[in-house]
């Protein structure tokens, strides 16, 4: 089975508070392209996208609060096409099993995932951002 990811798409963004920082510039550089799209992410990431970059995002729970469990909830209903998730690979981190849980579910729902600058760099410029795009879906 496939479904289509639609040409405006839905994308979720996370970091973790060591990668606010780079998330927020990151999101600087490609403010025009996020633009373009719908944007949702947890609590205090989305603040701060909202407040320093002027994007109009969906602000969820705060990871710790649940936040990273909303956004995987929505990869399994179909409701999110993107996850940027730039995750602390120096720390350990209290929501740990939500962390993983998140990144588990957006690759059991082959969703376009980026967890570090460069792969996010590569996901905005990619020609499927801007159009429609057939995703296989688990055979469940
Ligand atoms: P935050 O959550 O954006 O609310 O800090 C991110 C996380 O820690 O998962």
């Amino acid at each position: 089975m496939d479904t289509n990811l639609p040409g405006r798409k839905r994308i979720a963004l996370v970091a973790h508070d060591a990668r606010k920082d780079d998330m927020v510039s990151w999101a600087w550089e490609h403010r025009e392209s996020l633009q373009q799209h719908q944007l949702v992410a947890t609590g205090t990431t989305g603040s701060r996208l909202a407040a320093e970059v002027g994007l109009e995002v969906e602000c969820l729970r705060s990871g710790p609060f649940g936040g990273d469990q909303q956004i995987g909830s929505r990869i399994a209903e179909g409701r999110l096409d993107v996850l940027i998730f730039f995750w602390d690979p120096l720390e350990a981190q209290p929501h740990e099993p939500d962390v993983r849980a998140l990144l588990r579910i957006a690759v059991v729902w082959n969703i376009p995932v980026a967890c570090n600058r460069s792969t996010a760099d590569f996901l905005v410029s990619s020609p499927h951002l801007g159009v429609d795009y057939l995703r296989e879906l688990p055979a469940a």
